[in-house]
């Protein structure tokens, strides 16, 4: 069944809903963005409607539409999480990407068990709990056994900085027994980008290997789910296609997947596209998506699905970050490399990389700089450890009693960086940020979080509710 067109695409509709709302209009605008505040969720049409706001005043509207959205359902925190690269053989040609396979200009490397220790070691030191492992499509030698070799050294190193407690994957994808194995190795979440919705443009960008296969790519996730992988992540690379389109193509396939399953994505991505090293079309991307236009996009999802959270990569820069945050996003990655081995070799943006970063700086940077803007810096990996996925983090999240556990649990995973990693700068602004927070909760909030903050400050870590 997984090889047949996906229906659930609908490009026509797609056109005919944006051909219906081409013109900007006050009275509908608003009229949704009151509908927004409900928190149900934004049908197509209405996502159309606020796609075309140009003008200034609405776009504050809807800016400001979707960061009191975001403060209600996230309140101030921010997950942070490393992507950790183990190799970048890749037997497709996606011509936006560096690990491209007649790419000569890198060097290919697939770390060994003992490399991704090593660089798993370095992540653990900078106080990082959650990983993003991302590998290209080959598995030379020992074939998919090397992913599942992998997760399982990733979750075995620990030291007396701690662990890493969720691994979430980024891997081509896999028939459902496959799937299978993926979920018994104990992933968090499995994430995996259509990069573009739109058939004719992912035939032109999508040369060579079994990425060219549209549909093979768009069910993978009916194969995870019917694996019984319930935690997914879903993204678009930005710039390859109409900002426009995608987004709604992108509701599409989530509308599928609550149809189908009960439950929709996890995570939305947004990445847009960066420069690559030999890659001409990732450096003049067909459909540039200026920053307004991101800024547009984050907020519109932020409103469409509220209880998704929407990670931000370093693709951006640490201004564009900073820009985004109060618009609706809820993860963001840190210090990361993206060539393989990146961690322990240090050399700044080693052309081996998968595309060029926005954001360099370190996780210890970034954290001072996001709690000096109030944000809660958040390590919490409870809910995967506790089997709040799928339909059973949904049933928390949609009454709005999820923020009882995240808000505690971030103060707490804050306070464990504080105590165990952080520069003494850092530590200031910090330990003020959850001073403060704790001040202004109330109720059972404020009582788990105090307990938790207690545990951590008379030497225990990794406490959670
Ligand atoms: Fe390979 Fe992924 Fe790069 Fe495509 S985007 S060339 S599949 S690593
Ligand atoms: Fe995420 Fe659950 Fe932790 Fe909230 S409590 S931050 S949803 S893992």
């Amino acid at each position: 069944m997984y090889d047949k067109p996906a229906h659930f695409i609908d490009e026509n509709k797609v056109w005919e809903i944006l051909g219906a709302h081409k013109t900007s209009d006050y009275v509908k605008t608003r009229e949704v963005l009151a509908k927004a505040l409900d928190m149900k969720g934004l049908s197509q049409e209405d996502m159309a409607i606020l796609i075309n706001i140009s003008d200034p005043l609405m776009l504050s509207e809807l800016f400001d539409t979707a960061n009191k959205v975001k403060e209600t359902i996230y309140g101030k925190r921010l997950v942070l999480f490393a992507p950790l690269y183990i190799s970048n053989m890749c037997s497709n040609e996606c011509l936006y990407c560096a690990f491209r396979a007649t790419n000569k200009e890198i060097v290919r490397n697939a770390l060994s068990q003992e490399h991704i220790a090593r660089e798993v070691e370095v992540l653990i030191n900078q106080g990082h709990k959650r990983i993003l492992m991302v590998a290209g499509e080959s598995y030379p030698n020992q074939g998919f056994q090397y992913i599942l070799d992998s997760i399982a050294t990733i979750y075995r190193v620990k030291n007396r900085h701690g662990e890493i407690r969720r691994v979430n994957v980024n891997i081509a994808p896999l028939d459902t027994d496959e799937f299978r194995l993926l979920k018994g190795a104990g992933i968090g979440t499995y994430q995996i980008f259509q990069e573009t919705y739109h058939r004719e443009t992912y035939s032109k960008v999508h040369l060579g290997g079994k990425k060219r296969d549209y549909n093979w790519r768009v069910w993978s996730l009916h194969r995870a789910m019917e694996a019984g992988i319930d935690d997914v992540g879903i993204g678009v690379l930005f710039g390859l296609f109409d900002y426009r389109f995608e987004i709604l193509a992108l509701m599409q396939h989530i509308h599928e997947l609550e149809d189908k399953f009960g439950v929709g994505p996890h995570t939305i991505s947004v990445p847009r596209l960066e420069p690559a090293t030999n890659s001409n079309l990732a450096s003049h991307p067909p459909f540039p998506v200026s920053d307004i236009d991101f800024r547009k996009i984050v907020a519109i999802l932020r409103l469409a699905v509220p209880y998704t959270g929407i990670i931000m990569s370093t693709r951006e820069t640490a201004q564009m970050r900073r820009e985004t945050f109060a618009l609706g996003v809820s993860q963001i990655s840190a210090g990361s490399r993206t060539n393989p081995g990146g961690y322990e070799d240090e050399s700044e943006d080693d052309p081996s990389g998968q595309f060029s970063l926005g954001d360099h700086r370190p996780l210890d940077e970034v954290i001072r700089d996001v709690a000096s803007m109030g944000y809660i810096p958040s390590f919490c990996t409870a809910c995967y450890r506790l089997g709040r996925t799928g339909q059973d983090f949904m049933d928390l999240a949609k009454p709005g009693d999820i923020k009882l556990h995240c808000g505690p649990n971030a103060l707490s995973s804050f306070k464990e960086y504080l105590k165990n990693y952080a520069k003494p700068a850092t530590v200031k602004i910090g330990e003020e940020l959850i001073r403060k927070t704790v001040a202004e909760m109330s109720g059972i909030a404020r009582q788990r979080a105090e307990k938790l903050i207690k545990r951590v400050e008379e030497g225990r870590d990794d406490v959670y509710c």
